[in-house]
């Protein structure tokens, strides 16, 4: 499937109708069965949407063109489920901004997309209704949480899909699959009508195969929203040609013996590209980054149960059949529909949150995540990007880390940092390993540099040629 400039272009010329182009995705969708990417198709609303757009009803700048939600959103057209048992049979009574912008445009949302239940997982093996494929070895992950959107962008089902990013959930499927990834700045999106996760650090963004892309789908959905009030005003998401050579930063605790050589090969080629075109990059230290996991997988889980406590069978989603009292119909509806990733940090998070541990672990948390923060913002004063590896090994096996929560918590050590002080991050694919799995690297700038981040990647991309 083309870019989203050349489908919206050819429907806007008459050469080929918004049908065509939906029915292709729907049928591509069809082919792709086997990733198990896709929880639904949203077909008849789909295709109804685009006999609006033939005949002129439906206009903007991405009339007819279609894409793919991450599950978690609230949309028309089929369940919204956050690939659980527990909203499976959810129909959302509203969408979310994010999706309600893209309609305002034209654009065509033709299926949902397979998570980490609740998005609770770096991998896509958390989903209640099955694993997802990597696009480029079915026999490994996806990645996640977004792991379908990831995928069905790589395989060219749509030319963009929407995932969210709490901790990483968009740039490492992104890393995984070859694609581009961007988690915006804290705030840049409104997540009114997504499920929320840890309203903290959860952001929205999207995946595509061009930086341009990218920022345009970005620019559409950043805004203020009087629904969302962590939303802040018009953060730039433009490419623009860089006037200047960029000083960046390359974090040397990310570059350590315990990411794959094939992985840090990768990015030493880009930063000589870098300097190449004319950027400077020094090493630069975040010292604060080796504690980011332990924070994180404090503040988040604690934000989970926090804000998973409102599944309770009653007011949404799976109610528990034959119970006699209450307690047991809270307690059997949640055990039926959360999966084991969301009970652990359920668990973890009623832990942190208790009156014998706030202080011990929450506060603890809290204050060495702001030491996080003024590290960074101390780095970001001297540089204008930072850039990492976006994650320390290519995609692994399907099953390889499932049993083991902390293995897997470390798949996410890249991207946790960034998420913990609310800063955009973009993944760019920037090579392969030996068995010819995507690499990617991560940029990271200070908040509101989104444009800036997506402008040097575009840049990078143009001189890749
Ligand atoms: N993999 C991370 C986690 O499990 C990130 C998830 C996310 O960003 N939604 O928390």
């Amino acid at each position: 499937m083309a870019d989203i400039q050349t489908i919206a272009s050819s429907i806007a010329r008459g050469e080929k109708t918004a049908r065509a182009w939906v029915e292709e995705a729907l049928a591509r969708a069809e082919e792709s069965k086997e990733y198990n990417a896709l929880l639904s198709l949203t077909r008849d609303r789909a295709l109804e949407r685009a006999d609006a757009v033939d005949k002129g009803e439906v206009t903007g700048r991405l009339a007819g063109v279609p894409f793919v939600v991450k599950d978690n959103f609230l949309a028309f057209g089929a369940p919204s489920t956050a690939a659980s048992k527990m909203l499976e049979h959810f129909d959302a009574p509203l969408q979310a901004t994010a999706v309600e912008k893209l309609e305002a445009e034209g654009a065509i949302c033709i299926g949902k997309a397979n998570l980490d239940a609740f998005a609770h997982g770096g991998s896509t093996e958390n989903s209640a209704f099955g694993v997802t494929h990597n696009a480029i070895d079915s026999e490994r992950v996806a990645g996640g949480s977004s792991g379908g959107s990831a995928v069905v962008t790589a395989l060219d089902v749509v030319p963009f899909a929407l995932g969210t990013d709490t901790g990483g959930s968009i740039r490492q499927p992104a890393s995984f699959n070859g694609v581009y990834g961007i988690k915006p700045t804290y705030g840049a999106v409104s997540r009114y009508g997504v499920v929320a996760m840890a309203s903290s650090t959860d952001t929205i963004g999207c995946f595509a195969r061009t930086a341009e892309d990218t920022a345009f789908i970005m620019s559409i959905m950043a805004g203020r929203d009087v629904r969302d009030m962590t939303t802040i005003p018009d953060v730039d998401m433009a490419i623009k040609p860089l006037v200047r050579p960029l000083k960046i930063g390359i974090i040397k605790e990310t570059m350590t013996d315990d990411v794959a050589t094939d992985v840090r090969q990768a990015i030493g080629d880009y930063t000589d590209k870098l300097r190449a075109a004319g950027h400077t990059v020094d090493e630069v230290s975040l010292p604060m980054s080796r504690y980011a996991l332990a924070i994180y997988y404090i503040i988040v889980p604690a934000e989970i149960s926090s804000n998973l406590a409102r599944y309770d069978g009653i007011r949404y989603g799976t109610r528990a059949a034959g119970v006699k009292t209450l307690a047991e119909l809270y307690g059997r509806s949640r055990d039926e529909g959360f999966v084991t990733e969301n009970k652990r940090r359920i668990m973890i998070g009623s832990y942190v949150l208790s009156s014998g541990y706030f202080d011990a672990y929450y506060q603890q948390a809290q204050k060495a995540r702001t030491l996080l923060i003024r590290e960074y913002d101390a780095l970001l004063e001297q540089y204008d990007i930072l850039i990492s590896p976006t994650a320390p090994t290519t995609a692994f096996k399907i099953g390889e880390n499932a049993d083991d929560p902390v293995k897997m918590y470390l798949a996410d050590i890249m991207t946790v940092p960034p998420s913990l002080a609310g800063l955009p991050a973009v993944n760019v694919p920037v090579g392969h390993d030996t068995s010819g799995l995507p690499i990617g690297l991560q940029l990271i700038g200070q908040r509101r540099a989104d444009a800036l981040l997506l402008s040097l990647a575009a840049q990078m991309e143009a001189d890749r040629g």
